[in-house]
């Protein structure tokens, strides 16, 4: 029997996705400034063109403009570095994002280096991870900044809060720990080495699951009343056979049984990072017209 209240991403996200349209056109009628958004894929990665189509789509729905950069599997590392640089150079272009996983023989984070920090909408650049760990303005990465919306509208104030995030990729995991921290809760950054997990989980009132692996997060492991954020998505075999679910990193039924408030898969975290993605579009546009400043400037 399902208890808690679902969070429900997907309204949260076309919410804010309304909000920064509204921005985007007074942007453009105050300051005759129209934010860009350069997208760049390489190879064929069916996924990856998903992603990349419904990006360029939501941009242009905002009344933003979306610059699409498709090169073939076989490109080189320097003929990408040299895209990046005509990027970072062009006025137009206000946010570059390069859609990961790149081909073998491309090395990410040379690429990642190459961006223009100003302009590194998913805020993976050193320069913004050493801001965000130094509690200072700058690019977020977008998942866990759609995570702490979500967590914001659904708790109000988190602070004091007992906070386990699971999993400390660079994209998820560790940009949650600092964005939770500077939201005053007490943080736990848990990984493969960390024992005794359901034990440390149970403890949180807040846990952020970004471990990618299907539905590992049991009912047991939530603390009563606790609000589950699940970013985890895991497709999986349907009943049907020859067919595929999407599942997150917890076992829903379980734990929204336990849980406080919870977040679905799909609909939960994943509308949030397409929007959160326009959302850092709009500042990087901003502070390259002095309407926004972040911490290295
Ligand atoms: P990574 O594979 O980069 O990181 C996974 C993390 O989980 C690592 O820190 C790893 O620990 C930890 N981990 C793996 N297995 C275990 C285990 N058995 N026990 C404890 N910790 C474990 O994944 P990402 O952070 O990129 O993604 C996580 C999930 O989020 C995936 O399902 C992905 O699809 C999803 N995702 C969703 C997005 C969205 O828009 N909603 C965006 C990005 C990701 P260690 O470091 O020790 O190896």
């Amino acid at each position: 029997m399902t208890e808690a209240r679902i969070i429900d991403g997907k309204a949260f996200a076309a919410g804010l996705r309304a909000r920064i349209g509204g921005e985007v056109a007074e942007l453009r009628e105050r300051h005759g400034l129209v934010p860009g958004l350069a997208v760049v894929l390489v190879g064929e990665d069916p996924a990856s063109q998903v992603y990349v189509r419904n990006k360029g789509r939501a941009t242009l729905e905002a009344g933003m403009r979306s610059f699409e950069h498709r090169l073939e599997a076989g490109t080189d590392q320097a003929t990408l570095l040299a895209l990046i640089d005509r990027l970072n150079r062009d006025p137009e272009v206000h946010g570059i994002l390069v859609q990961l996983p790149l081909p073998s023989g491309i090395d990410p984070s040379a690429v990642i280096r190459a961006i223009d920090p100003a302009k590194d909408v998913d805020g993976f650049h050193p320069v913004n991870a050493g801001l965000l760990a130094q509690g200072l303005p700058g690019l977020v990465p977008c998942t866990p900044l759609g995570c702490l919306m979500l967590l914001r509208d659904a708790l109000g104030d988190l602070a004091g809060l007992r906070a386990l995030v699971l999993g400390r990729s660079t994209i998820v995991g560790r940009p949650m720990a600092q964005l939770l921290l500077g939201a005053d809760c007490t943080v736990t950054l848990a990984h493969s080495r960390t024992r005794d997990l359901p034990e440390e989980c149970r403890r949180a009132d807040i846990l952020v699951a970004a471990v990618g692996r299907p539905e590992m997060v049991r009912g047991d492991w939530i603390r009563p009343g606790a609000t589950v954020i699940d970013v985890g998505i895991n497709r999986v075999p349907a009943a049907e056979p020859g067919k595929t679910r999407l599942v997150g990193d917890v076992r829903f039924d379980e734990a929204a049984a336990v849980a406080g408030a919870i977040t679905p898969v799909p609909g939960g975290v994943g509308p949030m990072t397409i929007a959160c993605l326009l959302h850092n579009t709009v500042l990087a546009a901003r502070a390259s017209h002095g309407l926004h400043r972040f911490g290295r400037d």
